[in-house]
């Protein structure tokens, strides 16, 4: 720690993360620079690497302004700014069975940026360097966690509030046989955490009926840094703009290729993704093009296809003693409105905040009813955003003749609405409620 006191020196860690993905990675930063000793736990056996004529990878993010102020905080975001990014200034929404429509802009919305499409490979190399240059933290990637033991019940419940025994530990068993030891554990392993179903908290669950098919595309028009979203009656089809070098981007008739590639996220039935996955790559982009209405001219070529089951799970709790989870093992949200990671950024920026605060105090990082204070400030947060994804995905997927009615009067009437729609993008930017310390200008 900064004043030189390590909060569990007999433990091989003050803090063990599972889960090096980018919310578990963030988080090992965040504490690791602070000065405590950090364990990071990957099944990945290698580093993520990036290099300049990587070609685009089909798995990309929305990171929101405020994400980019936590990742500023840490000297992650110079990094990734040098790699490759896409800044959007505009975002275009619109309903497939109507007239209904709705834009946002950078420039109404009184900011530079609504926020930027970056790469996850981009954000995982640009953590893992920093982690590289951090002696707190000691990487341990190739390990995957098999069994878990937390402290003993009711550790917590000493009459001295706060004062959890220093010696009481979560301990994990590593699949190659090691013991790894820490005051506490962050499950940042992800949406099927094996964290979570060994510490048996349950999660409510379901099946959003869809899966998410992505690729990278190039189009005939310039995508003019506009994020669009077409909400057709299967789920809704996302266009989000790339920056592609000219010498990377794949040979094209005419002017620069360069503004000429997006990421697109194409949520749909099981049995239509599948159909789509099966297409020959012409008749693929021809389909897309049609799906698209054309918003963006002919659809000239496009990557190999990935699908991704599309399950809403939310963790009936977040921390136990000696345990907190964090990102997608806490919760798993739609990817409509871009907001998982986010999220995710959010819950380790605030528990962080509430860890070092409580250290300050003397508190034990393992201590259930200081844990409690983050899950206090993110659980509602997140189940709010959870219902909001499922009541867009009900409103834009019913065909009854009413509802279509009631929506596309809605989106126009949203966007003749200056003052509202400013509030909306600034939620959607992720200035909800009070910041963490992390994410404050
Ligand atoms: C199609 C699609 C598009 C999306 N678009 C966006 C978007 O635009 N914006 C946005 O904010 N979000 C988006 N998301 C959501 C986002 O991808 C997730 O919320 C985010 O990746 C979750 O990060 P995480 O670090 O919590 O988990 P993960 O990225 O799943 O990382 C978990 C890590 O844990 C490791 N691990 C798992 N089990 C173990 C174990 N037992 N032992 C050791 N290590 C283990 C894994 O190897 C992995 O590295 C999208 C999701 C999908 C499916």
């Amino acid at each position: 720690m900064k004043d030189g006191r390590s909060a569990g020196s007999a433990h091989d860690a003050d803090v063990a993360i599972v889960g090096a993905g980018i919310v578990g990675a963030t988080l090992a930063l965040l504490l690791g620079q602070a000065g405590m000793r950090v364990m990071l736990v990957e099944g990945r056996e290698s580093a993520t690497r990036w290099q300049p004529d990587s070609a685009p990878e089909p798995r990309v993010s929305a990171l929101t302004p405020v994400s980019q102020q936590l990742l500023s905080g840490l000297g992650v975001w110079p990094t990734i700014a040098a790699s490759r990014l896409m800044p959007y200034t505009g975002m275009q929404v619109w309903d497939a069975e109507g007239n209904g429509e709705i834009q946002f802009s950078a420039e109404d919305s009184g900011v530079p940026v609504l926020g930027h499409i970056v790469e996850n490979r981009v954000t995982l190399a640009a953590l893992e360097k920093a982690i590289d240059a951090c002696p707190a933290i000691t990487r341990c990637f190739g390990a995957r966690v098999a069994g878990m033991a937390l402290p003993r019940s009711g550790a917590t419940s000493v009459v001295n509030a706060y004062q959890l025994d220093a010696a009481e530990a979560t301990s994990l068993t590593l699949t190659d046989g090691r013991t790894v030891t820490a005051a506490l554990v962050v499950a940042a392993d992800g949406a099927r955490s094996r964290l979570r179903e060994l510490a048996g908290i349950a999660t409510r669950e379901h099946d959003t009926g869809q899966v998410a098919l992505v690729a990278t595309v190039r189009t005939e028009l310039a995508h003019q840094a506009v994020a669009r979203q077409r909400f057709l009656p299967t789920g809704p089809l996302a266009f989000l703009p790339l920056a592609v070098n000219d010498a990377l981007a794949q040979p094209a008739e005419g002017a620069s290729a360069a503004e000429r590639h997006c990421s697109i996220v194409w949520s749909t039935t099981p049995e239509e993704a599948e159909r789509l996955l099966a297409l020959s790559p012409a008749a693929f982009c021809s389909e897309l093009e049609d799906a698209f209405e054309g918003q963006l001219g002919a659809i000239e070529w496009a990557s190999e296809r990935f699908s991704f089951p599309l399950h809403q799970r939310h963790a009936e709790d977040y921390v136990l003693p000696g345990l907190a989870l964090v990102g997608d093992a806490a919760h798993a949200i739609h990817p409509l409105a871009g907001q998982g990671v986010n999220l995710g950024l959010m819950d380790v920026a605030v528990l962080a905040d509430e860890l070092l605060a409580g250290h300050r105090r003397g508190v034990a990082l393992g201590d259930e009813r200081w844990l409690a204070r983050y899950r206090r400030r993110r659980r509602s947060d997140n189940a709010m955003m959870l219902k909001m994804m499922d009541g867009f995905r009900l409103l834009f997927g019913s065909r009854q003749p009413g509802v279509r009615l009631l929506r596309n009067f809605g989106l126009g009437f949203v966007d003749g609405q200056g003052e509202l729609k400013r509030i909306l993008m600034r939620q959607a930017m992720g200035q909800r409620g009070e910041l963490p310390t992390s994410c404050k200008p």
